[in-house]
This record gives structure tokens, sequence and C-alpha cells, in this order.
């Protein structure tokens, strides 16, 4: 049987339009282009890591959608990366989440997100994910669902015995005891200077560090893997396929040393492209791409 993955997190419709500068207060302005893409932190993962994974790892979501024509799309996106998506679950109460998007010439954005049915996933779902997490070996996190699920999740994926993963973004205080059942915590430059991210040496922490690639710390080691150059246009969700690229690798029993490089070389190639979801390459792209740069 392959190794399974399972992501827990966000699945939000994504509205992008380019305007030539960024509305103030009060303010309309007039945009020329508008863009509707599936995204979500949780399910950007889920679709890089499925993509990644493709012929060797089994990609499982867990989140919650509205009961509306997005939650069709964002399933659908899902399901086309070869995602399963038997765990993301209707919410009466809320609509799917949604991020309202303003991008000007500068390529300076403004983002308004409402949570919708991401904030229904909450502690009292958690038992249900138990036979989600049966049988996998990695589970990833984000934080673009309640602290408080994610807390009892990660708990949950640790008494299963699955390594976690936690992406701490969007940044924010973590509970102790959350911290407590994390395996590896992977943040960007800004998040890792923001918060306290635990005892040294409790965890992994892999720190992402844009065109500088990564940094690692772990027990008591700590090495640099650089980035890979190319040529970026758009950095959209590249710590997203990032960590698909390690919980990927790691998943497949790569070497630590090794998964940060092919996790490097995942989200290089993904800058070098527009999107998010759109943005993270197949596992042929990445074998091609190592191949090359060896
Ligand atoms: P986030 O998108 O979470 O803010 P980063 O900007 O650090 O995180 O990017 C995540 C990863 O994407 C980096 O660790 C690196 O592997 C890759 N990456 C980002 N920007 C570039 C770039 N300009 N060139 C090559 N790789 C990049």
């Amino acid at each position: 049987m392959k190794p399974i993955v399972v992501v827990v997190g966000s699945l939000n419709m994504d509205f992008a339009v380019r305007t030539k500068r960024l509305p103030v207060a009060g303010e309309t302005v007039l945009g020329y282009d508008f863009r509707m893409s599936p995204g979500g932190k949780g399910a950007n993962q889920a679709v890089a890591a499925a993509r990644l994974g493709a012929a060797s790892v089994a990609v499982r979501m867990i989140g919650r959608v509205g009961q509306d024509l997005f939650a069709d799309h964002l399933k659908a996106s899902l399901a086309g990366a070869g995602v399963d998506v038997s765990a993301v679950h209707v919410s009466r109460s809320h609509p799917t989440g949604v991020a309202m998007i303003a991008v000007d010439e500068a390529g300076q954005n403004s983002i308004a997100v409402a949570a919708g049915a991401n904030a229904d996933l909450a502690a009292a779902d958690v038992e249900a994910m138990r036979r989600v997490f049966k049988g996998a070996s990695i589970a990833m996190f984000q934080l673009e669902t309640p602290l408080a699920t994610v807390a009892a999740a990660l708990k949950l994926a640790r008494e299963e015995g699955l390594t976690t993963i936690l992406d701490p973004a969007p940044a924010q205080e973590l509970p102790g005891e959350l911290i407590e059942s994390v395996d590896i915590i992977t943040p960007n430059e800004v998040e890792s200077e923001q918060f306290d991210l635990g005892e040294p040496g409790a965890h992994t922490v892999v720190v992402k560090l844009g065109d500088q690639g990564c940094m690692a710390y772990r027990a008591g080691e700590t090495f640099h893997v650089p980035a890979f150059a190319v040529n970026a246009v758009d950095t959209t969700a590249a710590g997203d396929v990032f960590n698909a690229g390690l919980a990927i690798a790691l998943a497949e029993g790569s070497p630590f040393p090794h998964a940060l490089r092919f996790a490097n070389a995942a989200a290089a190639i993904s800058v070098t492209r527009r999107g998010a979801q759109t943005s993270a390459p197949s596992r042929a792209e990445v074998d091609a791409f190592l191949l090359e740069r060896d």
C-alpha cells in the first residue's frame, strides 16, 4: 500500500482583481483583469502534495466548505489532482471561505478573507478524523482553521503515530500545548521572528528563506539548503508547495536533507509560474529539474 499524507486545513475561493493602484478607504478603482481560482493554504498544500506524490503517495484532505457552487469547484480542483476529498464536509451554517484580493501594478496586494465554513472545522469534528488518520504516516497543518481544532487534531495525529508538520501561517500566538504535538514546524522568515516557536530541540524547525532556500534546526544540528536559481515571477503559495514537497519526500522515506532539497526544487519551479494551485509542479517536472541541476 502507498504511504498516506493527510492535510487538515482551509479551502478558499480566491477572487483577484488587477488594478493600477490599490483602492483607499471609501474608494472604488476600476480594475482590468479578474481571476477566480481555488486556494486556501490547506487545499494548496493538498493539491501540491497530490501532484508530487502521484505515483507513490496517497493524499487525503480534511476540511469544510459551504453548500454552494464554490464548494463544488474547490472539491473538483482537489479531486482533479488526485486528492481524496471524502473528508471535506459540507457546513450548512456558513458559505465556502473566500479571499478578495486586489493586486496593483507593482505586485502589491491587499486581501480580505472571510473564513466562512473553514471556521466551522470544530474541535467536535476531531474524533471523526481518527479514521482518516488511520494508516497514514504524515499529517500537515496550517493556521487558517480554528486554533483549538488544529491543537486537538495535532494531538490526535500524534496519538495515531503520524509525523506532524505545522506551517504556522498566518502567524499568530501559539499555545504551548499545541506546539508539543508538532514534529516539524515550518515558518517563513517573518513568522520565525514574530512568535515563540517552542523550545529548541523539542522538534525540528525548518525556516523558509525565499530565494535563500531554507535553514533547518534538527537534533542540535543546523544546516542551510540553498535555493535553486530561477526566474521568479510569482511567489504565491511557494511556501505551500515547499511543505508539500517536504511531506511527500519524507513519506517516501527520503533522508531529511534530501527531502529539504526536493522541497526547495518543487517550490523553485512554482515561483516561475503564476497562481496558487495552478503553479504546483508535477513529480516528473521536479525529477527532471533535479536531474538537470545535479
Ligand atoms: P512563504 O511563501 O511561506 O512566505 P518563502 O517565500 O520563504 O515562504 O518561500 C518558500 C520556499 O520557496 C523557499 O524556502 C524556497 O525553497 C522557495 N522560493 C521562494 N522564493 C524563491 C525564489 N525567488 N527562487 C527560488 N526559490 C524560491
